[in-house]
């Protein structure tokens, strides 16, 4: 058998997102209608009810695992994600280039978001190697426009530790303090803090930024870091089910996630992650790659980017591109050997512009799936569905019907 997620980010919507009607409501998808009508429909909270999720804790949730025991913060999967090594004890944090002043106040976080020449700055940090602590190493890789991730890794490393970045301009980077009386938050605190410095003192001087200044541009003269994590402990999905997987995704944050649960990374091309993102070939691939693993996670982001963004006609342009991805899986996929499941990982209504804790939509689909009467997939038409309410665990219930997975006692 074998198995299939596809997650539209922030895909659940409210009535007022358009007219009366929620944007998959409004949308022309006549494939996620059939793929309703084939099968079994309902509503999920991705985390429980009453809680707005975070994607990464709704993708964690969704997997079967519990984010209230392993979520560790954002900043292992974005690292894992950009393909950073990661170990258990490696401390990880999220940063930006940013532009800082000669006293170290912050005048853009995002150093302009700074679009092209970032592979240069990397190259001017990476090895950053602070003279007081040789035993500890520092890896730093960019991710898209001005973010990046980096990767301690040395003995007594702590998570335990405040923000340099001060989250706002017009004042001075933080420094680091520990958040705990450990030795190992005083000392990473420490090291941060060097890093930070050193930083500036590889970036401030840098041709590169002193021909974006004689350009007018912001120079990206400092490394900005924030949100601390230590690896979540999660069971792979080979060891909890014995089988092999692979993401599809663009987003480093999900192809994190999905690493650190045991799955491999593909790419489909010409996704961007974007409103323009190719979608189809992330289908296209998926098909292709059932031929050799068990499982594929197909993820796509334009839904969410569209809510975050007030855009109602480009949501619903979005979901009818994901039509587009369904009628090709419906026609290429084994329907005799493989269970689909189709949700959102939480809404992002229109006129909010953020992720809700309304639940969202979910189908599965495939041969042992009791087939309900619902023949439109939305919000609205999916509460008559036979599945009912589900809350996160989209991944063992897809997984049972592929009789994946132990009995639970005797
Ligand atoms: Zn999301
Ligand atoms: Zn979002």
């Amino acid at each position: 058998m074998k198995a299939v997620l596809v997650i539209a980010d922030g895909l659940g919507g409210r009535p007022t997102d358009y007219d009366g009607k929620t944007c998959l409501e409004a949308a022309r998808a006549p494939h996620l209608d059939a793929l309703a009508e084939r099968g079994i429909n309902g509503l999920l909270y991705s985390i429980k009810p009453g809680v707005r999720p975070g994607s990464d804790t709704a993708h964690l949730s969704i997997f079967g695992y519990d984010p209230e025991v392993v979520y560790t913060g954002r900043g292992v999967f974005e690292a894992v994600g950009i393909g950073m090594e990661v170990g258990p004890g490696d401390v990880c944090l999220r940063t930006n280039f940013a532009t800082v002043d000669d006293d170290l106040v912050v005048v853009d976080r995002r150093a302009g978001r700074i679009s092209e020449g970032q592979n240069e700055l990397e190259r001017a940090v990476h090895g950053l190697k602070l003279n007081a602590y040789p035993d500890v190493d520092i890896h730093f890789k960019v991710s898209t426009e001005h973010r990046g991730a980096l990767v301690l890794r040395g003995e007594n490393l702590s998570s335990e530790i405040s923000d340099p970045d001060p989250h706002k301009t017009g004042v001075k980077i933080h420094r680091a303090m520990p958040l705990v009386e450990t030795e190992a938050a005083w000392q990473t605190a420490e090291i941060v803090n060097a890093l930070v410095v050193r930083s500036y003192e590889l970036l401030a001087d840098l041709p590169f930024n002193r021909e974006r200044e004689r350009r007018g541009d912001l120079p990206a003269n400092l490394l900005l870091p924030r949100g601390a994590a230590v690896p979540p402990q999660l069971t792979s999905l080979q060891e909890r089910y014995g089988i092999e997987g692979a993401v599809i995704a663009t987003g480093a944050l999900y192809i994190g996630v999905a690493k650190l649960a045991g799955l491999r990374s593909f790419r489909a091309e010409g996704a961007t992650g974007g409103l323009d993102s190719k979608i189809l070939n992330k289908a296209i691939l998926a098909v292709e790659t059932l031929k050799d693993l068990d499982f594929v996670f197909i993820h796509v982001k334009g839904t969410d980017a569209a809510g975050h963004d007030h855009d109602a006609e480009a949501k619903i342009a979005f979901i009818e591109r994901i039509d587009e991805m369904f009628a090709y899986l419906l026609q290429h996929l084994d329907w005799d050997e493989t269970h689909l499941a189709f949700t959102g990982d939480h809404a992002t209504p229109i006129l909010y512009g953020d992720h809700t804790a309304e639940p969202v939509p979910i189908v599965f689909a495939g041969p042992n799936v009791l087939v309900d009467g619902v023949n439109r997939f939305n919000e609205r038409s999916t509460t008559a569905g036979g599945l009912g309410v589900l809350h996160g665990q989209v991944l063992p219930v897809l997984f049972s019907y592929n009789d994946w997975g132990e009995k639970y006692g005797a």
